[in-house]
């Protein structure tokens, strides 16, 4: 766990906080690699949100993303492959007034991280998860991910990777209490912190899957889609994302989507011949673990007193009963 000095958060307390007030140490990403666009987008939101760096918290796994909480200038927790996210539970349900953050890669999410990652969709605490899928690990030198797509060389499948990829939206669609689920692509950066921003806004467990380019092992990633803008589809809606007119000159295909139509968001997500971009499913009424658990919610002011009564009573001296 790394953070801030005292003299930090008493200047901060202060201030109008700048974009480089949340800028930690300096990046080592590759350059042109799609982490730094990513983590642009979320200096700009913690700007624009003016978030308390002393009140917020990146955690991350194992990889190339997980460097992130590095490179904030907030609390950050950069801990085991695959456990960011029962990390970052643990310290929203001890600290709910935190804003909390996770950066996770494909191979650390949805592989080792697979059943943390389900029941975290499950438990819905309150929390912006950025999956960043660049479909392949980066940081063990281009081994296959659970994303990479099939017939892809990689170093660990050298004819070709044979199996179909994952569809990281399909599955957290899927999972009981899902409660935001959207997908960014980091190459459109203002469209992207629109969604991260509306992520933030989110009360609960919010998934964005960000496409992000790796153009150390894999050059050329993603080339087709940014060539042709118009195999992107953004979905928009009056309750998702307005998109811009600047946005709406380069990517002409959209379509109106209401995020709270789980079975079209689930149509969305195994979508083939288009890339949709936006909120795919948003419902603000799940129950959210780290509500459920607060004492006051547990156990009734009668109930806590009935406890401690029966423990007082266990030390208590009673007069005895006179014998027979
Ligand atoms: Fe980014 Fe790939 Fe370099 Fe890792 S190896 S920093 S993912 S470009
Ligand atoms: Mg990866």
């Amino acid at each position: 766990m790394f953070g801030l000095e005292g003299a930090q958060v008493l200047k901060f307390e202060e201030e109008y906080r700048t974009l480089e007030d949340y800028q930690g140490s300096a990046v080592r990403w590759c350059s042109g690699c799609g982490d730094n666009g990513i983590l642009t987008a979320t200096q700009r939101l913690c700007r624009d949100e003016q978030l308390p760096p002393e009140k917020t918290v990146f955690v991350s796994g194992i990889g190339c993303a997980s460097r992130f909480p590095h490179y904030m200038n907030t609390f950050g927790y950069h801990g085991v492959h695959g456990r960011a996210l029962p990390t970052a539970q643990g310290v929203k349900i001890r600290r709910p007034d935190l804003n909390v953050f996770v950066n996770m890669g494909d191979g650390d999410c949805c592989s080792i991280g697979t059943a943390h990652w389900i029941h975290a969709i499950r438990m819905n605490m309150d929390m912006v998860a950025l999956l960043h899928d660049n479909n392949v690990y980066g940081l063990t030198k281009n081994q296959v991910s659970p994303t990479t797509p099939q017939g892809t060389i990689t170093n660990t499948t050298p004819r070709g990777a044979s199996l179909e990829p994952m569809n990281p939206l399909a599955v957290t669609l899927g999972v009981t209490n899902a409660s935001f689920v959207a997908q960014a692509v980091e190459w459109l950066p203002d469209l992207m912190y629109d969604i991260i921003r509306q992520a933030y806004h989110h009360k609960g467990f919010a998934f964005v899957r960000i496409l992000q380019r790796c153009p150390h092992f894999v050059p050329g990633q993603f080339g087709e889609l940014i060539s042709n803008p118009d195999d992107l589809l953004l979905l928009k809606h009056e309750n998702g994302m307005q998109i811009s007119e600047a946005i709406g000159r380069i990517c002409k295909s959209q379509e109106e989507h209401d995020p709270s139509d789980l079975h079209r968001a689930r149509e969305f997500a195994v979508l083939e011949d288009k890339v949709p971009v936006g909120i795919f499913y948003r419902n603000d009424e799940v129950p959210c673990y780290d509500e459920l658990c607060k004492p006051e919610r547990m156990f009734s002011a009668d109930h806590r007193r009935g406890v401690l009564e029966n423990a007082f009573d266990r030390f208590g001296i009673f007069p005895r009963e006179p014998a027979g």
